[in-house]
C-alpha cells in the first residue's frame, strides 16, 4: 500500500504489526555493519599474490633500487599504472603512498598555506570556501572543516552538480577556491558526470579566482559492476579551454588491491605538481617504492587491471542485487523512499521521506544494524531534509547483508508509518 493512501486506522494497524516484527528482531541481538565502503575479505584475497612477488628482486625496470630513499614522484612503472587509471600521460602523474585521501589533504594544505602555481594562498582570503555537491563523501568535508575552510552545498543531479548554481557562486564570489567532485560512480549516489558537466567544469578556470582548483577524485574510475560508463576527459576539456591548472585528479588502488596498502595517485599540470611536491618534500624523502614495484609486477605478471576488476565485479554484483531487491520488494511504490540503481562504485544512496533518516538509523542501531550516521553525506553532518542514508554493501558476507537489509527496510517502514501517523494526528 502507498503510505499516502492509508487511512489513520490502517496506519494504526500497520504500525502495530511493524512494531511487533521489529521487537522480535531486536531480541535476536544482531551485530551487523553496513557503514563504510570497505572491500570484503574475498575481494582482498584477489590480490594476495602481491605478498612475496618481488622474491628479493627489488630493482625496477629503470634500474632504481626500490629499497632506498628518494623519488618524490614515485617509480615510473607505478606512475604508468596511475596514468592507466586516470587516462592521462605518465609524466603528469605522481605516485604516492597508500592513500589518495592523504594526497587530497596535502593538496588542500598546499593551496591553503602556500597557494598553487604562484597564486595567493587561500588562507589570505577573507572566507575561503569549497563547493560541495551533495550528497557527497564525508571525508572530503572533514578536510575542509578541520582547516576552517567554508563549505557550500550544491545539489547533485543525475548528470553531475547543478552547474547553474556552481557557475553563479564562482562568478559572484572570489573566495570560492575549490570544488569536490567524485565524477564516476559518485560516493554515494553512483551517478557519473555527463559530458556537458565535465565541459562546464573545465570552463570554470576562466571565471574563477586564479587559485581555484577542482578536486577530481576519481576513486571509482575502473569500478564497474557491468559495462563501463564513459566519463569525458576533464584533462582534454581543460586543454581546450586553456584551464589546465584548474584541476587536480586523484585515484588509488585502495579498492583494486589491498585497501590499506595500495598506491595513491595525483595527476595535474607541472605547475601544480611542483607546488604539491614543494610542500610534501618537507615531510618525506619519498614514497614506498617497494610497494609500488610490487603493484607494477602484480599487474604485469599475475593479471591485468581489466581482468582483476571483473573479478571484483563478480563478487560485488550479487551484493548490490541483494540490496536493490530488498528495497524494491519492501518499498517499491510505497512512497517511503527513493533510490538509484548504481552501475558501479561502492554505494547505494537511499532517500527516506523528509525527516525520517535519523529515525531509521536509530531504529536500525537498536536492532543491531549499524548504518552510516544520517547527515554524514552533507557538509557539517547537516542534511537539511534529514533524508539521505548511504548503504555500503561490499564488506559483509551475502547472508549477513541479506539480514541487515531486511532489518533496514523494516526500519524504513516503521519510521515512515510512525511519521505519517503523527502527521495525521497533528492534522486532525
Ligand atoms: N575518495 C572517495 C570518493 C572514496 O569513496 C574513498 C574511500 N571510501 C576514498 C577517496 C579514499 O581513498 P584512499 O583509500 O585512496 O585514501
Amino acid at each position: 500500500m502507498h503510505i499516502e493512501s492509508a487511512t489513520s486506522s490502517q496506519l494504526v494497524e500497520w504500525e502495530k504489526e511493524l512494531s511487533v516484527h521489529y521487537e522480535r528482531i531486536c531480541q535476536h541481538e544482531l551485530s551487523l555493519d553496513i557503514t563504510r565502503g570497505k572491500p570484503s575479505a574475498e575481494q582482498l584475497h584477489l590480490s594476495d599474490k602481491l605478498d612475496g612477488i618481488l622474491a628479493t628482486d627489488y630493482r625496477a625496470a629503470d634500474g632504481t633500487d626500490t629499497r632506498n630513499y628518494g623519488g618524490m614522484t614515485g617509480l615510473s612503472c607505478a606512475r604508468a599504472l596511475g596514468a592507466d587509471l586516470l587516462q592521462v600521460p605518465t609524466e603528469e602523474v605522481m605516485a604516492g603512498g597508500n592513500s589518495s585521501l592523504t594526497l587530497m589533504y596535502h593538496a588542500v594544505l598546499t593551496g591553503y598555506l602556500f597557494g598553487f602555481a604562484g597564486n595567493v594562498p587561500w588562507r589570505a582570503l577573507e572566507s575561503p570556501k569549497f563547493l560541495c555537491p551533495v550528497p557527497g563523501y564525508d571525508r572530503h568535508f572533514t578536510i575542509c572543516e578541520q582547516l576552517g575552510i567554508g563549505m557550500l552545498a550544491i545539489p547533485l543531479g543525475k548528470g553531475g552538480p547543478d552547474m547553474e548554481c556552481v557557475e553563479k557562486h564562482v562568478r559572484e564570489d572570489g573566495d570560492i577556491i575549490g570544488i569536490w567532485c567524485v565524477p564516476k560512480y559518485a560516493n554515494p549516489t553512483g551517478i557519473t558526470y555527463n559530458r556537458e558537466t565535465v565541459e562546464r567544469l573545465a570552463q570554470l578556470g576562466q571565471i574563477a579566482n586564479p587559485g581555484f582548483r577542482i578536486f577530481w577524485d576519481n576513486a571509482y574510475a575502473v569500478h564497474d559492476l557491468g559495462p563501463s560508463i564513459n566519463l569525458a576527459s576533464i584533462r582534454a576539456a581543460t586543454l581546450e579551454n586553456d584551464t589546465v591548472d584548474s584541476v587536480l585528479q586523484f585515484a588509488s588502488t585502495s579498492k583494486v588491491t589491498h585497501a590499506g596498502s595500495g598506491i595513491a595517485f595525483v595527476s595535474a599540470s607541472s605547475a601544480n605538481l611542483d607546488s604539491l611536491k614543494l610542500q610534501m618534500q618537507a615531510m618525506t624523502i619519498g614514497p614506498d617504492k617497494v610497494n609500488q614495484l610490487r603493484h607494477s609486477r602484480f599487474f604485469t605478471e599475475c593479471t591485468t587491471l581489466e581482468e582483476h576488476m571483473h573479478k571484483h565485479a563478480s563478487i560485488l554484483k550479487p551484493k548490490f542485487e541483494c540490496v536493490l531487491e530488498h528495497l524494491q520488494n519492501a518499498l517499491g511504490d510505497s512512497g517511503m523512499g527513493q533510490w538509484e540503481k548504481p552501475r558501479g562504485g561502492y554505494f547505494v544512496s537511499f532517500n527516506t521521506r523528509p525527516g525520517c533518516a535519523k529515525a531509521v538509523v536509530g531504529l536500525a542501531a537498536d536492532a543491531g544494524v549499524k548504518l552510516t550516521p544520517a547527515g554524514a553525506t552533507f557538509p557539517y553532518g547537516n542534511d537539511p531534509e534529514d533524508s539521505n542514508i548511504r548503504i555500503a554493501p561490499s564488506f559483509p558476507p551475502l547472508e549477513e547483508l541479506d539480514t541487515a537489509m531486511s532489518v533496514f527496510v523494516l526500519c524504513v517502514q516503521l519510521a515512515s508509518v510512525r511519521q505519517r501517523l503523527a502527521q495525521c494526528r497533528n492534522a486532525s
